[in-house]
């Protein structure tokens, strides 16, 4: 599941790709950049703010563009040498092919894919929190933000990207897990928010430079987290059956004994 730790290691397999090439041609296959033609453009760098992608390219005039994309739930992008057989998704979810001497980067089944000047790149993603994945991660302001709500749920509140930017369903799940505090606890009502927050950064900080995400230290498939994808599956702490539920617009994974709600 794209969350910022895959999203970091998406920009930076661009990154490697395309950093410092001059592209030697661009296919857009999403009707609002249809014609749009970036051979000749310079690919400058690639970063990410929380979960979103940020291309930044010069054009032949000196100017400056920012390609804006999301992956959301199921998008990606993959670098693949010139020749190389293209093998990652079913080519009718190619939303977008960039090509250099050295490189092919292919993305699909990209979200919000947009072309903008890069001095507007705050207008995409300016209502971000703090990206715990940044340079500029700030966990008191993550806090603080968390606590400006104190009557939403802790649940819902790791997951609204304008608190921190970065985590999504998975870390949200398996940090609350690892807190032992149930998801549906009143933000106002967990014990340490700031403990919270550093182990949310501590966990996607951790999963940088790998495409396995993993909470428990275990790479094996069935063994890389608490909750997360376990429901009904017996606790690794307690023995109990892992719950699902819905949680606002997503579903949650619990342990009843390790989590349970305060009254
Ligand atoms: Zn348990």
């Amino acid at each position: 599941m794209p969350e910022g730790d895959t999203v970091w290691n998406t920009a930076r397999v661009l990154h490697r790709a395309l950093a410092g090439a001059r592209l030697t041609g661009s296919d857009f296959r999403v009707p609002q950049l249809a014609t749009t033609d970036l051979t000749g453009w310079t690919v400058r760098e690639s970063a990410s703010r929380g979960k979103h992608l940020l291309l930044r390219l010069a054009g032949p005039a000196g100017e400056d563009r920012t390609l804006h994309s999301h992956l959301r739930m199921d998008g990606a992008w993959r670098a693949y040498a010139p020749g190389e057989r293209w093998s990652a998704r079913p080519a009718h979810l190619i939303r977008v092919v960039l090509r250099s001497a050295g490189a092919v980067a292919v993305g699909y089944h990209l979200h919000e894919l947009a072309l903008i000047p890069t001095a507007e790149e705050e207008s995409l993603v300016g209502h971000l929190g703090p990206d715990l994945l940044g340079a500029d991660w700030d966990p008191a302001e993550a806090v603080r933000r968390l606590a400006a709500h104190p009557e939403q749920s802790i649940g819902e509140a790791l997951l609204d990207q304008r608190n921190l930017a970065g985590v999504g369903n998975l870390y949200k799940c398996e940090v609350l897990f690892l807190r032992g505090v149930s998801p549906w606890t009143p933000v106002r009502d967990v014990p340490d928010l700031a403990g919270t927050v550093a182990l949310a950064q501590r966990l996607l900080a951790a999963n940088r430079g790998r495409w396995t995400q993993s909470t428990t230290g275990v790479l094996r498939r069935g063994g890389t987290s608490y909750v997360y994808g376990r429901r009904a599956q017996p606790c690794r702490r307690c023995g109990t059956a892992i719950r699902k539920e819905e949680l606002g617009e997503r579903v949650t994974y619990w342990c009843p004994v390790c989590q349970p709600e305060r009254t």
